[in-house]
């Protein structure tokens, strides 16, 4: 067996039954995302806009290509006519504009809100605060482009397990502050997508339906050769 379906064979046994994982697998080539295929995964993430569309054009169109990595306006209609998922969604901006590719698409992309829960400063997303200032100026049910299917977060990169669990915690809450607003056009707010490779088990434990692994199941990535 590779290696690649030995390590996502152990992580599909730590997960959860309902927990969705998002095999990670930007700067990999597309020979190893056939191997996970084989294996029955079906979503893929990937934080490039260039390369997530060259990959799509070789792979098979049955993959759930999810987009993790952090987009610009003018990029979005590149992905829309295929993109299962976009996780990044961190301004009104973005937001209207996904709104819009997805109308000129026909299609409602699915969209999660990212939200900034880390200590680090260059970490993107909307601060807790501003996540619930946005909301209720938004008509969602007029969002007809677009379907806001729940909140991302990426935790700190620390070592410190208590601090990831404490972010992880804050994430989980505004999750469930949404969910529970009864608020129109939030009927499928139903993701709570976080945890990564060295942080995923914590996640688990704080209502995560949605993991993004890369490493652990491709490997260390070599940013310099692809990037
Ligand atoms: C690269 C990346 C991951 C995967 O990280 P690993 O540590 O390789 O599991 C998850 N989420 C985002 C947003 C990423 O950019």
């Amino acid at each position: 067996m590779s290696e690649v379906l030995e390590h996502c064979t152990e992580v599909l046994h730590t997960l959860p039954e309902g927990v969705t994982l998002v095999a990670v697998s930007k700067t990999h080539p597309s020979a190893m995302i056939e191997e996970a295929y084989t294996l029955g995964l079906r979503d893929f993430g990937e934080n490039k806009v260039q390369e997530l569309v060259s990959k799509a054009r070789e792979l098979p169109a049955d993959i759930r290509w999810h987009m993790i990595g952090h987009l610009q306006t003018n990029k979005v209609r590149q992905i829309a006519p295929f993109v299962h998922m976009i996780h990044s969604v961190d301004s009104l901006h973005l937001l209207e504009c996904i709104d819009k590719e997805g109308r000129r698409a026909g299609r409602r992309l699915r969209c999660l809100l990212q939200v900034h829960v880390a200590q680090e400063s260059e970490k993107f997303g909307l601060y807790p605060s501003e996540l619930r200032e946005l909301l209720p100026t938004l008509d969602v049910p007029s969002l007809t482009g677009l379907e806001l299917r729940g909140l991302m977060a990426v935790a700190t990169n620390t070592n410190d397990g208590a601090q990831v669990e404490g972010e992880f915690a804050t994430a989980q809450t505004l999750f469930e502050e949404v969910r529970q607003s009864g608020r129109a056009g939030l009927e499928h707010f139903d993701t709570l997508c976080m945890g990564m490779s060295h942080d995923y088990t914590l996640a688990l434990r704080h209502g995560a339906t949605m993991v993004r692994i890369g490493t652990t199941i491709f490997g260390q990535r070599d940013y310099g050769r692809t990037n």
